[in-house]
């Protein structure tokens, strides 16, 4: 995601909302059917144990800022998922290797941030593919999870995704930490909007696509985050560790 969504998040804010109201007039012409959103929507949204909240990263890996965030994470205890940029992770492969030593996963984001709307199935599918590659060659991991720029899921890039064994995931809560007046506190009032309980939190450990130095406002809601996920009786950890259903 990034502040460029605006108008063409519709599916990923539909998905948040979990409503299962197909509102996604932008989207669903690029979508393989109604019916296949319907019976994917839950597993699509993110949405696992209903005692444990899955943090996730998008973006990176980025010098500038994911350091930092690896280093609250563990100060936490937690581990996460890092939606990885392909492009991100060519510019920066030992950070990439360094987030799975640290013990997190790695989920594959895009190569370049474009939306897969303007993509042709082909094209979905080459990207996804290559940053998987790329992914896995640097790091030694295999991706197992999918999340599209935007949160946009086209047709294609849910197929191709299938058919690399990846499972597409968006989210259930953003922090909407992308905007230049994002802060700590707007970061934990906009996930208290989603869901948490069982949910999927988006946040970003680069702006490599939004504001310069929005990164801030998700690294400092980190610990404002663990103390609302205690106070809920929520356990945070990554997608590996949600219990989304097969879908
Ligand atoms: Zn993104």
């Amino acid at each position: 995601m990034s502040r460029r969504a605006t108008g063409a998040w519709a599916l990923g804010a539909t998905v948040a909302g979990v409503g299962v109201g197909l509102a996604a007039r932008h989207a669903l012409p690029a979508l393989t059917g109604v019916s296949f959103v319907r019976d994917h929507l839950p597993s699509i949204a993110g949405i696992g144990a209903p005692d444990h909240t899955a943090i996730t990263f998008d973006d990176g890996p980025d010098p500038a800022s994911t350091p930092a965030f690896l280093e609250a994470l563990d100060a936490l205890g937690w581990k996460a998922t890092f939606f990885m940029l392909g492009s991100m992770v060519d510019a920066s492969p030992g950070l990439a290797a360094e987030v799975v030593a640290a013990g997190h996963e790695v989920g594959v984001h895009a190569y370049e941030h474009t939306s897969m709307l303007r993509r042709s199935a082909r094209s979905a599918r080459a990207d996804i593919a290559r940053t998987t590659d790329r992914i896995a060659n640097v790091t030694g991991v295999e991706p197992v999870w999918f999340r599209p720029p935007y949160g946009i899921v086209s047709g294609g890039a849910l197929r191709a995704a299938r058919e690399l064994e990846l499972r597409t995931v968006l989210w259930t809560a953003w922090g909407r930490d992308w905007r230049p007046v994002a802060t700590p506190e707007t970061v934990v009032a906009d996930l208290r909007k989603g869901r948490l309980a069982g949910g999927t939190v988006l946040l970003h450990d680069s702006d490599c696509t939004s504001a310069p130095g929005s990164w801030r406002s998700a690294l400092g809601a980190l610990p404002l985050i663990a103390d609302e996920l205690a106070a809920q009786g929520l356990t945070a950890g990554p997608l590996g560790a949600h219990a989304i259903p097969a879908s």
